[in-house]
Parts: C-alpha cells; sequence; structure tokens
C-alpha cells in the first residue's frame, strides 16, 4: 500500500507546487476565506498551508491521510456532478508517502482547542488553535532522492509555487491569500469584500482580484465579458453548481509591448484548466474581431452543469473533457467576440 500511494504521489506530487495546489484546493473546498502559505527553501524544507475553513473532526483526522479517504463524495451519482476541489481522497495519503506530514486543525464542535496530527507517527495530541486547519508538509521526497534530484534551484521552485496560488487567487475574489517565503511576505492578496449584490459583484470582485494580482495594466486596456449578457452569474457561480452554460470574466486587447503570452487563464468551474477548446475559441474570436493584430489575454471563467463535464481525465484534474465541446467552444467564442466588438469607453 505504501508503493500504491508512492506511485499515485508521482502522479500527483511533480513538484512542491503541486503540494501548494492541492492543500489550497483543500482549503477552498472547506470554506476558507483566509488562506496562509508559508515556505522554506523554494517549498522544498517547507510547506504550509494555513486556513480559517470548517476543520477536521478529530475522529476523521487519521482517515484523512489514508488512501481514498474523502469527505466530499459518497456514492458514485456525486462524481458525475463534482462541485469540489478535490473528490478523489489521493492527495494527503500521497504527499504522506513521500514527505513529513502534520496537521493542525480545530472544528467548530466539541473540544475547545484543535488537533495536532503526526502523520509518521499517528500520534495525536491536543493543540490550541481558532477554527480551521494548517496541513505542514516537511522535506518533500525525502524518501525518493532520484525524484528530488529533478527539482529545480530553489527559487525557480518558489515561483512554480506562488504561480499555483496565483492561479486560485484569480478565481476566487472572495478569499484572502498571503504567501511568505524564508520568513518575508512575498506575496498578498486581500480579500474582496461581497459588499456588492447579484452579479455586479462577481464581475467587479474578479476586477478588483485581477487589478491586485496581473497588475492594473491588466485590467486598464480589458472589457469585461459576460454571456449570455441577459444573465449575471452570482457568487455560487464561482465554484459552479449551477445548470445553465455561462461564460465570463476579462479580455484584454494590450498593444504588442505590453502582450503577455502567461496572461491566458481559463476556468471550469472554478478550476483552473488547460483545455484547447476553450483556448482555440478565444483565438478564433481574436481573429475575428481584431484580425490577429492583439495577442490574446485573458481571465477566463466557463460555468456549466457539472454533469456536462468530467474533470476527472487527470490526477491532477488539469485537464477537463466536456460532453459537448462545441456547445462551449460557441459560447467561449461567442462571449469574447462581443465583448471585443463592443464599443469601448
Ligand atoms: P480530497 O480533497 O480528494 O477529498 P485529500 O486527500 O486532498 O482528498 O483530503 C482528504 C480529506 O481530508 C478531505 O476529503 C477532507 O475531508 C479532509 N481535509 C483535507 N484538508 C482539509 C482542510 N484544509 N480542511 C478541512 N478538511 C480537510
Ligand atoms: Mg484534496
Amino acid at each position: 500500500d505504501e508503493l500504491i500511494s508512492q506511485i499515485a504521489a508521482g502522479e500527483v506530487v511533480e513538484r512542491p507546487a503541486s503540494v501548494v495546489r492541492e492543500l489550497v484546493d483543500n482549503a477552498l473546498d472547506a470554506g476558507a476565506r483566509q488562506i496562509t502559505v508559508r515556505l522554506q527553501a523554494g517549498g522544498i524544507r517547507l510547506i504550509s498551508v494555513e486556513d480559517d475553513g470548517i476543520g477536521i473532526l478529530r475522529e476523521e483526522l487519521p482517515t484523512a491521510l489514508k488512501r481514498h479517504a474523502t469527505s466530499k463524495i459518497a456514492s458514485l451519482n456525486d462524481l458525475e456532478a463534482v462541485d469540489t476541489m478535490g473528490f478523489r481522497g489521493e492527495a494527503l495519503a500521497a504527499i504522506c508517502s513521500i514527505a513529513e506530514v502534520s496537521v493542525l486543525t480545530r472544528t467548530d464542535e466539541g473540544a475547545s482547542h484543535g488537533w495536532l496530527l503526526d502523520g509518521r507517527s499517528g500520534e495525536l495530541q491536543p493543540t490550541a488553535r481558532s477554527r480551521g486547519t494548517t496541513v505542514e508538509v516537511r522535506e518533500l521526497f525525502f524518501a525518493t532522492p532520484a525524484r528530488r534530484k529533478f527539482l529545480k534551484s530553489e527559487s525557480t521552485e518558489l515561483a512554480h509555487c506562488i504561480e499555483a496560488v496565483r492561479r486560485h487567487a484569480l478565481a476566487r475574489p472572495e478569499v484572502g491569500f498571503a504567501i511568505w517565503h524564508e520568513g518575508k511576505l512575498v506575496a498578498q492578496w486581500r480579500a474582496v469584500a461581497p459588499d456588492l449584490a447579484g452579479g455586479e459583484y462577481l464581475l467587479d470582485a474578479l476586477r478588483r482580484r485581477l487589478a491586485d494580482v496581473l497588475g492594473e495594466e491588466f485590467i486598464e486596456q480589458a472589457v469585461a465579458v459576460n454571456w449570455p449578457a441577459d444573465d449575471v452569474p452570482g457568487e455560487s457561480a464561482l465554484t459552479g453548481g449551477q445548470q445553465r452554460l455561462r461564460v465570463w470574466g476579462f479580455a484584454g486587447v494590450p498593444d504588442a509591448a505590453r502582450s503577455r503570452p502567461d496572461w491566458q487563464f481559463a476556468y471550469v468551474n472554478g478550476r483552473f484548466v488547460r483545455d484547447k477548446v476553450i483556448t482555440h475559441a478565444a483565438r478564433s474570436a481574436y481573429e475575428d474581431v481584431l484580425h490577429g493584430h492583439r495577442q490574446p489575454v485573458y481571465a477566463l471563467y466557463v460555468g456549466i452543469d457539472p454533469t456536462r463535464v468530467d474533470v476527472n481525465v487527470h490526477p491532477t484534474k488539469i485537464e477537463v473533457r466536456f460532453r459537448d465541446s462545441r456547445e462551449v467552444h460557441q459560447a467561449v467564442r461567442h462571449a469574447v467576440e462581443s465583448a471585443l466588438a463592443a464599443p469601448r469607453s
């Protein structure tokens, strides 16, 4: 079983940034509003992710680290309609097999203190903390030196870790993020207060978060994307779960000098994806309206009935498969085209 876990770990965990992504996924699934990531040596020595989410019950704590332990789906039916980031119950077990893991957590229920679980010994001890969970991962790949050797420099690994958090931050403006490296704050994106009602909120919150994460220069030259136009997405659209196909976000028209090829972010039901259908549809829209004079830059969000998309294609969940990719292609293309074609103020 240790071996199976290590093999699974190889698929899920390529580098420190993969661990960061899985732990932040879990924090978001737990309803966190503030997530703090602390790193040492680019994440190789330490990755700690602290959240203020619902926490883990003492009884469930030891099983959370076991393989195929997930509290998120109860049946195959649920697997058809996943609306959480995690569902495979693999990540923590996989990470445990290749690193030293400890979990400090407290729920609202029961005890007036939290519990600290040492992943190695299985020992549980009472510890003070407020509601939420901190997962600490030390000495990644210590047991698999061959893998450890393949890691790049600490600064490269750090950059990948920051990128992993940035992708989450672009999808969830209502959550605050902070990243520390070697005791220094390297990035901070404050939660955008949901003080506006309805769909106004979503696009406005996104606008502010995009300005914060990518810089004012991204948002200054960007147009809002919202399709269908009669229907503004509500806050629930952040994590998916809605039935109707929607596309929203921002598309930029930077001049060549300011164009950034890494500014292409696509999300499906709140999950960052690399997807040919979306990329191609967006590129076609730029071709049609701007005749290829502008490099596409965008943050696009697709909301789709979860039964119409398979997110269980790859262990890292970065790829998805649409049941009807034409429908998604057309929606994205229309959405971006009408945004780019609209008169700009
Ligand atoms: P998955 O996310 O696919 O369910 P994981 O291995 O990532 O599997 O996590 C296993 C379980 O541990 C989760 O289903 C959840 O119950 C619990 N868990 C992990 N991290 C957290 C967290 N930050 N807050 C609350 N529960 C958590
Ligand atoms: Mg998970």
